[in-house]
């Protein structure tokens, strides 16, 4: 099959580790966009599949309104970013160069979901922010001479194994930390990672959820300038909530990246979906 479907899985799991209420907010990175609003208003024929999605995720998600680490959540309690750990799970060497194109394409490919949420500027159903950064604050490796560079623009953690790969401190990670709190993550909270980019030898297709996404370390090098990264593209769509539809399509829509196999890039489908998840959520932010 194109795409695993764990998503909805790992979505269950992380649930039952969150505890108390929204982290502690951070000092404001942006400054939100302009009260300026675009109401809801999809196109006539997307009416009837929109509503029809929406009503499949009220009737298949065991804690849809009880969830608190969407992709979402990530960027709400951010203020407008989100922060990254690789996981390299690779024996392949790492040039800075290489690590340096990785985290471009990387910021390159999520613009491509957060410019959704805007139209010439403002921001659909209150969306806030501009633009979301992305920035790699860390790189997990078995083997520290894997990473050819001596500067110490990112934190790098070696030979941490769980789930038999590298990984970034559970201290630092937002899935281990739901509370917010990183005060036992050694560079601090600014070291933080929402989302580890889990790149593995060797695997075909991928997965995502609310920890990130994973793919395999060839595909994502070897389309590094591509358009469309569009296996890591369906991933985060998972990693905000969209389902994947390997049993039923939509009334009237045929092709869209959630539906695997069938799209390449973000569809407009694709777009009035995500813009549905926040619209239904909107409101835990206040909004
Ligand atoms: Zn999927």
């Amino acid at each position: 099959m194109f795409v695993r479907r764990i998503s909805v899985a790992l979505l269950a799991a992380a649930a039952a580790l969150t505890v108390g209420a929204g982290p502690a907010a951070a000092a404001p990175d942006q400054t939100p966009a302009p009260p300026t609003t675009r109401a809801w208003n999809p196109p006539s024929n997307l009416v009837q599949p929109l509503d029809e999605v929406w009503r499949h995720v009220e009737s298949t998600y065991g804690n849809l309104y009880g969830f608190r680490n969407y992709g979402w959540d990530q960027v709400m309690a951010n203020r407008g970013y989100i922060n990254y750990c690789v996981r390299w799970d690779s024996s392949a060497p790492v040039t800075a160069a290489l690590r340096d194109h990785i985290h471009a394409a990387l910021s390159h490919q999520y613009a491509k979901w957060m410019n959704v949420m805007l139209e010439n500027g403002q921001g659909w159903e209150n969306w806030p922010y501009q633009t979301v950064p992305i920035r790699v604050v860390g790189w997990a490796v078995r083997d520290r001479s894997t990473l050819q560079w001596t500067d110490n623009s990112v934190d790098i953690y070696v030979n941490d194994i769980n789930e038999n790969a590298p990984q970034c401190a559970r201290e630092c990670g937002r899935f281990f930390n739901q509370n917010g709190d990183y005060s036992r993550c050694p560079g601090g909270a600014s070291r933080h990672y929402d989302q580890s980019l889990w790149l593995t030898a060797g695997m075909g297709g991928g997965a995502g959820g609310d920890w990130g996404q994973r793919m395999g370390s060839e595909y994502f090098v070897n389309n590094l300038n591509s358009e469309n990264i569009h296996i890591f593209l369906h991933e985060v769509g998972h990693t905000f909530g969209l389902d994947d539809f390997y049993d039923w399509t939509p009334t009237g829509v045929c092709c869209f990246l959630m539906k695997a196999g069938t799209a390449s890039q973000i569809t407009e489908f694709d777009a009035w979906m995500f813009r549905d998840w926040w619209r239904h959520l909107k409101s835990r932010y206040g909004l």
